[in-house]
């Protein structure tokens, strides 16, 4: 009884720190508000305000965790610090205690009802889980009134219109597998909005694997980055169950964007106090893969005109791991023409960001444009599908002569080079 109680709870324990297991409160009073982490912080450097800085949401937390201050008396200010944060994690790389920051202002999310997006935005993400049929229907059909000037209306339409590709793919419709060597696992932006990266992934898996797709699978991150903590369990448990379902529980999961991964990777984090589906989510975690560990390990250089742009900029922070393993693929495929670009002058802020925080917004996107601009680049890498879509149209916008590539479009490259490697 206690454990499920434990497991209805809008928040979390405790949070996994660089100096192990702490309560939330034990993590938050770590900082010691020395300030060094201001200096990263995308968006303090747009809005110079302490309370947008590092220091100041882990302060306010803190505040609120001590009862100085009132969750509901200061909401719509709490509301602010807590979602302008792109949970980007550079302030704790550069934190000397490597202050868990990101939690710390997931942890304010969670304990402020409601989030910053529309509801109506909310609403359709729940039909996903309810009626994944139903929802993928209004997603379709929806995208194509609005392609047709059709469907005016709600906030977030207008702003999904902005991000949709410029070229029309067709949708994505994967064989069914009946023998499955792979589970893929599509991100929502890769199956509705950038079907053509769900194609490329699927191509390249398929080379190795018979790949069984779970088309329309809600993971829990939205809910997670939203601060609904019950619902995001409730469907990491789903996939956990369903995992262990299919090939014996023993198939790696492909993963095609890195704020997935990085969620999922801290499924164990989520059943804290649940031990048995802790157990699963250490077994779940050790079987996920992300798209660069199917690249062939022998490649040849790629001939290109012009520097190749990496923004390895995404949600929850992409995992040092994934970004070192793209590093060394871009570096063999482009050599020199290979930048690696800072992250704090091309940090995006995540898919739906800018519904909710306009005052900081404009600031990271010219940064980011201005970045590609100074590089005279037509290539942009990203590993993310929803940092894929936003660069992606503000270059439509500001700088139309160059593209974005998700890592995956690398197979066009790997695909030649791995007949090469073979033979
Ligand atoms: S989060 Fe880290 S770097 Fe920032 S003020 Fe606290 S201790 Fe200093
Ligand atoms: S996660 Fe990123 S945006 Fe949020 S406080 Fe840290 S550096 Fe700033």
């Amino acid at each position: 009884m206690a454990k499920s109680a434990a497991h209805s709870n809008k928040t979390l324990r405790s949070l996994c720190t660089a100096l192990g297991k702490r309560s939330v409160y034990n993590s938050v009073a770590h900082c010691n508000r020395c300030g060094l982490c201001a200096a990263v912080c995308p968006v303090y450097a747009k809005i110079r305000q302490e309370s947008f800085s590092p220091r100041g949401r882990n302060q306010a937390l803190r505040l609120v965790l001590e009862g100085k201050l009132n969750l509901r008396k200061n909401k719509a200010q709490l509301k602010q610090i807590a979602y302008s944060c792109t949970l980007c994690g550079q302030c704790s790389q550069v934190c000397p205690g490597q202050i868990p920051t990101v939690q710390h202002v997931l942890e304010l999310r969670r304990r402020l009802s409601g989030a910053a997006l529309p509801s109506s935005l909310f609403k359709l993400m729940r039909l996903r889980e309810t009626s994944p049929r139903l929802f993928a229907e209004i997603v379709r059909g929806g995208l194509a009134l609005h392609r047709a000037k059709l469907l005016p209306g709600f906030s977030w339409l207008k702003f999904l219109k902005e991000r949709l590709p410029r070229t029309h793919y067709p949708a994505f419709n994967p064989p069914a597998q009946q023998r499955p060597t792979l589970i893929y696992l599509p991100s929502f932006e890769a199956q509705f909005l950038r079907p053509d990266i769900a194609q490329q992934v699927y191509t390249l898996a398929a080379h190795k694997y018979h790949p069984a797709v779970w088309l329309n699978t809600p993971s829990g991150l939205f809910e997670y980055v939203y601060g609904d903590l019950p619902r995001a369990r409730k469907l990491v448990r789903c996939l956990l169950t369903r995992h262990a379902r299919t090939g014996n529980g023993k198939l790696p999961l492909l993963i095609d964007s890195t704020e997935l991964y990085e969620f999922l990777q801290q499924a164990p984090a989520l059943f804290d106090g649940f031990d048995t589906w802790q157990r699963k989510a250490e077994h779940f975690v050790s079987c996920l893969r992300f798209v660069t560990d199917l690249f062939p390990k022998k490649l040849s250089a790629a001939s290109t005109p012009s520097p190749v742009l990496f923004m390895s900029t995404s949600l929850l922070g992409a995992p040092a791991p994934l970004v070192a393993q793209t590093q060394e693929i871009l570096h063999t495929l482009f050599k020199k023409n290979f930048v690696q670009c800072e992250y704090t002058s091309a940090c995006l802020p995540p898919f739906g960001y800018g519904l909710g925080n306009t005052q900081a917004v404009q600031g990271l996107h010219l940064s980011a444009v201005g970045t590609v601009a100074r590089h005279q680049t037509r290539t942009v890498v990203v590993c993310s599908v929803g940092t894929a879509l936003e660069m992606e149209a503000l270059l439509h916008r500001f700088y139309p002569s160059a593209q974005v590539r998700h890592v995956a479009h690398l197979t066009d490259n790997v695909c030649n080079l791995t007949t090469k490697a073979t033979s």
